[in-house]
């Protein structure tokens, strides 16, 4: 079968961009005129509304996602000879932000419905090296936060929120990235919330926290050429600054009409027995960074669908822990079934605010003409 031209990408930025286009430019157009690139003025003006947005107090902005876990691990004091507890299905830089503060990732496995951090598997990873622990709010749900924060507080370890796939996410109410000391969010250009650029912010209500982490960012500067610590220099752009400030005004929508999308595959899919769909966990919002289903053959499924014209993805075809990188580690295949098992089934559906409905039904109707392709002789005839 020939290649069909793309009826459905996987992601759309252009038409998310174009509605507010101009508005995007008259905010260039000032960072431009106020000479502030780097830092600066429009940098805190969207601190100020990504912190009242989220619910707390601080929030630093940072060059990108990485550098948001990275900087608060080591302003928290991580370095090396610690431990650092996270998942194994998660993208890289989580478990890179641990090792570049000396530090080595110790993972846990992942509840098979929610794909998130499991409480039940945390207390047994703890050593006394353990100095933090970050659970992932993984595709856009906030991790099962009270049974992880009370296996932290009773062992006084401070829990760092991998937040950058779950910008407004909730989970009893409160937003994600205010459960833990701090929260990370990354503005890659195709998250939730996206810069046009590299972007990321820590969140955070501790004062002191906050300001090790922008006397970091900024070289480790008290005043200008007053080095009191070896910093970096991580600072978020004016440019992205400007921009987050304007796109942020559109997130709330953003995130209701992916979960309008949500609803419908949902329900275009439910009968769909081949299907794993994603579940929303009572008293959370998830936000649908990702929309994953699983199937089995999932890499077949995957061609099918592009050869029909629907752009799939992987999120993640390996487990962190499998990475090449980190073989150094020791762990085996079967080292964490749950997370092993969802890398080989995971398949990721086009999912972005402006997908339309009859986009949606194509991909539902698409999806389940693969699978009855694929549906073995045997189990067809058995019916
Ligand atoms: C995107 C992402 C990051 C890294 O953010 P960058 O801005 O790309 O550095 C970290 N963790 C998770 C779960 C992510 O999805």
């Amino acid at each position: 079968m020939n290649q069909q031209p793309i009826k459905v990408p996987f992601l759309d930025l252009k038409a998310h961009h174009e509605p507010i286009r101009d508005e995007i430019r008259q905010a260039i157009e000032r960072v431009i005129d106020a000479n502030a690139f780097a830092g600066g003025p429009f940098v805190e003006a969207f601190e100020k509304d990504w912190a009242a947005f989220c619910g707390t107090r601080h929030a630093i902005g940072v060059g990108n996602g990485t550098d948001a876990l990275w900087l608060t691990l080591l302003a928290l004091g991580v370095g090396p000879g610690d431990e650092v507890i996270t998942v194994p299905s998660t993208f890289m830089a989580t478990a890179e932000a641990v090792s570049f503060c000396g530090a080595r990732p110790v993972f846990v496995d992942i509840e098979p419905v929610t794909y998130t951090m499991d409480p039940a598997r945390l207390e047994q990873a703890i050593t006394p090296r353990t100095r933090a622990i970050i659970p992932v709010h993984l595709f856009g749900q906030v991790a099962d936060m009270d049974p992880i924060l009370e296996v932290a507080r009773r062992h006084g370890i401070p829990v760092v929120e991998d937040a950058a796939q779950a910008h407004g996410a909730t989970y009893k109410g409160r937003r994600a990235g205010t459960f833990g000391i701090a929260g990370c969010f990354s503005f890659y250009p195709g998250k939730n919330l996206g810069a046009f650029g590299e972007a990321g912010a820590v969140v955070t209500n501790d004062a002191e926290l906050a300001d090790r982490i922008r006397c970091l960012r900024d070289h480790g500067q008290v005043r200008k050429y007053h080095h009191d610590h070896i910093g970096w220099n991580a600072r978020m752009d004016g440019i992205q600054g400007a921009v987050l400030q304007v796109k942020l005004r559109r997130l709330a929508a953003a995130n209701e009409a992916r979960r309008n999308h949500a609803r419908q595959y949902a329900r275009l899919l439910a009968d769909v027995e081949q299907v794993v769909l994603p579940v929303e966990a009572p008293g959370r919002t998830h936000v649908y960074h990702v929309y994953a289903v699983r199937v089995s053959d999932r890499d077949e499924v995957l061609q099918r669908m592009g050869r029909r014209g629907i752009a799939c993805g992987i999120h993640y075809p390996i487990p962190v822990h499998r990475q090449k990188a980190y073989q150094h580690l020791g762990y085996g295949e079967g080292s964490f079934p749950v997370a092993e098992q969802c890398a080989r089934e995971f398949l990721s559906l086009p999912m972005y605010p402006e997908l339309r409905p009859e986009q949606v039904e194509l991909v539902a109707t698409e999806l389940r003409a693969c699978l009855d392709e694929l549906r073995p002789r045997s189990h067809a005839c058995a019916v």
